[in-house]
């Protein structure tokens, strides 16, 4: 089986209401869909939704990066050959991640329809199903704390609560959020770089005193800062874990050797798609650090892609899928599906998804 041809679209999916964190906020989800077509007629599916404050890739850049330049390099190529392909992604062009994570991602699924495969079992086969946390969007106390109880009331029991643009409201968000959902439900909270080191400290040794049990803090510090977050990490008792900073195999390689955090979120548009995130969590395992699967703002087609990835890797021990249930609408035919915070893989070959509605094609 060859790859035959390389098809680009784009879908445009409103939320159910804007998300907000300390870097934007943001009304639908854009997603860049693309179709890698095999010689047998046989379709693998991959996305890129642009987030350009994260992983630097805008729609256009990630359009221009596989029409003009990565698609050439694998079209032709056996599909069986995966280290080829990647290879290829890889020395096609510098950067350009969530470009080669489309195209990655829909090479996968190519070739697990090609063996009737599931990924996640290609991946380990750990587990069929895991619980994600639902994002509470930055906003008022009162408007996170009623976010926050309708959530649970959904039968969400982790909540991810995105802080971080003003730490003395930080801790009443928090406080305010703890005392209305009570102790069983666990709490996280994103910073998204919003502090910095020293005030992270105070922060976070102010959830401690205040006994907000705080299950853990991502990125308390600008991504580039790594000795920030180590100090970070060193100075509080919550787990802290890298976000932004834990972008590619090569940055979390350095993290963990500097052990400048307890914990690692891995997002396949700043790996560059599900080879580069298997080597990550290869790398996480080997010191015994933890990771959680991450998402952007995207369609299902990429969270089936991360939750395969999770569910066949023991170290991947929690999830922040929450990207689809976001969304108003669901243009993905097949994939992963939700029961509650439930995400259940389907034993489908591939990804399982056969089609998306209303791609628009470029
Ligand atoms: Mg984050």
């Amino acid at each position: 089986m060859k790859i035959k041809s390389i098809e680009i679209g784009k879908v445009s999916i409103p939320l159910k209401k804007p998300f907000k964190t300390a870097l934007r906020t943001v009304h639908s989800a854009e997603d860049i869909i693309v179709k890698v077509i095999a010689d047998s007629g046989e379709v693998g599916f991959g996305n890129a939704p642009p987030t350009a404050v994260i992983t630097g890739d805008s729609q256009d850049s990630i359009i221009a990066a596989i029409r003009d330049t990565l698609a050439s390099k694998i079209v032709g190529m056996e599909v069986d050959n995966l280290e080829g392909i990647m290879a290829a992604l890889d020395s096609g062009m510098l950067h350009n991640c969530s470009a080669k994570a489309a195209l990655d991602i829909a090479v996968y699924d190519l070739f697990g329809k090609r063996y009737g495969l599931p990924l996640y079992k290609l991946f380990g086969g750990y587990c069929r199903s895991m619980e994600t946390d639902l994002t509470i969007s930055l906003n008022e106390p009162d408007e996170m704390m009623r976010d926050s109880l309708e959530a649970v009331a959904e039968g969400y029991t982790a909540l991810k609560l995105k802080v971080g643009n003003d730490p003395a409201l930080d801790i009443r968000r928090v406080q305010a959020i703890r005392d209305a959902v009570g102790p069983a439900v666990k709490i996280r909270l994103d910073a998204n770089q919003g502090w910095n080191a020293k005030e992270a400290v105070r922060t976070i040794r102010r959830f401690e005193a205040d006994g907000l049990d705080i299950e853990l803090i991502e990125q308390p510090v600008k991504a580039h800062d790594f000795y920030g977050l180590k100090y970070v990490t060193d100075h509080v008792e919550t787990d802290i874990m890298a976000d932004e900073s834990a972008f590619g195999p090569y940055e979390v390689f350095r993290l963990l050797s500097m052990r400048a955090c307890d914990l690692v979120n891995i997002k396949l548009m700043k790996a560059g798609g599900l080879h580069n995130a298997v080597k990550i969590a290869h790398f996480a395992e080997t010191v015994g650090v933890q990771c959680m699967m991450g998402c952007m703002l995207e369609s299902k087609v990429g969270i089936t892609a991360a939750a395969s990835l999770a569910a066949g890797k023991r170290i991947v021990t929690r999830a922040d899928l929450d990207a689809a249930v976001l969304l108003a609408e669901d243009p993905v035919v097949g994939g992963v599906s939700f029961d509650k915070n439930q995400l259940i893989l389907s034993d489908a070959p591939g990804l399982g998804i056969t089609e998306v509605l209303g791609w628009q094609k470029i």
